[in-house]
């Protein structure tokens, strides 16, 4: 399973993106979308989330 990011909630700060080492998020608008075919889940970037918006 792959990480997501609640786009109801995620402020676009791009405190997540840096932290993904297989550069599966990126940015769409001002928000963060993560790729779900790249996304290893490893889960480095949920405690990047400032506010919670990674699950
Ligand atoms: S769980 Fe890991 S691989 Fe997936 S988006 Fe977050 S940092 Fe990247
Ligand atoms: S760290 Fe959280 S609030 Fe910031 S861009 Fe990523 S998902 Fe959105």
């Amino acid at each position: 399973m792959a990480k997501k990011i609640d786009a109801a909630v995620c402020v676009g700060c791009g405190s997540c993106a840096g932290s993904c080492a297989v550069e599966a998020i990126s940015q769409q608008g001002d928000k963060y979308v993560i790729d779900e075919a790249v996304c290893v889940d490893c889960g480095a970037c949920e405690g990047q989330c400032p506010v919670g918006a990674i699950s």
